[in-house]
């Protein structure tokens, strides 16, 4: 089987956390901020907070934020269950906009229309989480520019966009954001196992964040109602509620030894994206569309099937391909589709433009292990299932 993605580990990678295992410290040691240094030296931005998963990441950015009971927090549909369930865990409502026909990223025009009707019913966002789909950067000019008109919060989702670019910059800089989360699943750019980073440019933000991912625990004195020296060394304070939400000493050594390779790694999927827009061009499908002003790190190759071209519909593609051992996926179920989100009081025909393009997706692979031998395979097959 041929993944839609998959992750590359070097004999670096792997003598890295070896080492670790060998050393003092397992957790809470060096390795840490080493790779939350890295991350934010490659981002161009001030902090990174390491934390075990974006998912983790997301959440105490929202808390970070402010984020609680009576506020709302918008995101795109086309995403990840928790680009949206972070708000929930704060006791906060979701609610989605839709998504650009054309890069299926969260479309600014959409966004503003939605602001517009919320603010006369009073119910302003606190919190927008753009999606960089697939690796390629929302407009961020345009999202900024409503922040500021509406006074809502920016927390770039990140997750498929290490290396990526927006205007000639590294996604994960906060230009135009307060903070930005990465994921570092197996499946994603860089890996660490499992892992997130949120990198920010503001000292309270990121002293927040530290804290709530480590129990609401500090010995910081400037965040602390007393010294340790009128108590002892040992002396430290809970000061908010918190939870254990730490990376491994290993999973950082990987995320470092890993971020070495990190322009390799995208240089190569682009180099695969652009064979696969070459290749895949006579076919029935829309290939996808690259704005000017991004860089896509190339997360996922997403494909639509024109089914009013063909005599197949997707299903029919999908269990082909996959039945030719090519393990292509679906990128995404649009999130307010999910039973729990409908349980809320979500329905079908709410974002008309993620469901029909989730009518046609697949996404096909590509990942930097991948042989040329691999895609012309998948090209192959899917001449063969188009025509
Ligand atoms: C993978 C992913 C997440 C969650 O990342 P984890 O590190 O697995 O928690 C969040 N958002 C998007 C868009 C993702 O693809």
């Amino acid at each position: 089987m041929i993944p839609y993605g998959k992750q590359d580990i070097s004999q670096a990678d792997i003598d890295a956390v070896v080492d670790v295992l060998k050393s003092d410290y397992l957790t809470q040691g060096p390795q840490v901020p080493l790779f939350e240094e890295t991350v934010a030296r490659y981002c161009g931005a001030e902090y990174g907070v390491a934390v075990n998963s974006a998912t983790s990441a997301l959440h105490i950015a929202c808390l970070a934020l402010g984020l609680g009971e009576g506020d709302w927090l918008w995101t795109s549909p086309n995403t990840f269950v928790a680009s949206a369930n972070c708000a929930l865990y704060c006791g906060a409502q979701v609610d989605f906009v839709d998504i650009n026909p054309h890069t299926y990223n969260m479309s600014v025009v959409a966004l503003e229309h939605k602001l517009q009707q919320a603010k006369l019913n009073n119910t302003l966002p606190k919190i927008v989480i753009p999606v960089h789909f697939s690796g390629q950067s929302c407009e961020m000019l345009g999202i900024y520019a409503l922040s500021l008109e509406y006074g809502f919060k920016i927390i770039e989702d990140a997750a498929h966009a290490i290396g990526g670019k927006y205007l000639g910059k590294p996604i994960g800089g906060g230009q135009y954001s307060d903070i930005t989360v990465f994921s570092f699943h197996p499946v994603k750019i860089v890996t660490t196992g499992e892992g997130g980073v949120a990198t920010t440019n503001q000292t309270v933000l990121a002293e927040k964040m530290q804290l709530l991912r480590s129990h609401g625990v500090t010995r910081e004195p400037h965040l602390m109602t007393k010294t340790s020296e009128s108590e002892g060394a040992w002396y430290y304070q809970q000061v908010v509620l918190g939870f254990n939400y730490r990376m491994t000493e290993m999973q950082a050594a990987l995320g470092v030894s890993q971020m070495n390779r990190v322009d390799e790694f995208v240089s190569i999927r682009k180099a695969f994206a652009k064979r696969y827009d070459e290749l895949l061009r006579n076919l029935p499908l829309i290939l996808p569309f690259q704005h000017a002003d991004s860089d896509s790190s190339f997360h996922l190759y997403p494909i639509l099937i024109q089914t009013d071209l063909i005599f197949k519909n997707r299903v029919q593609v999908y269990k082909a391909l996959r039945e030719h051992g090519i393990g292509v996926n679906i990128h995404y179920i649009p999130v307010h589709t999910q039973p729990y989100y409908q349980k809320m009081g979500f329905v079908e025909g709410d974002f008309p433009i993620a469901e029909a393009y989730y009518q046609q997706a697949i996404s096909i692979p590509v990942f930097h292990a991948m042989t040329f031998q691999d895609q012309d395979r998948v090209v192959e097959l899917l001449e063969r299932d188009l025509i």
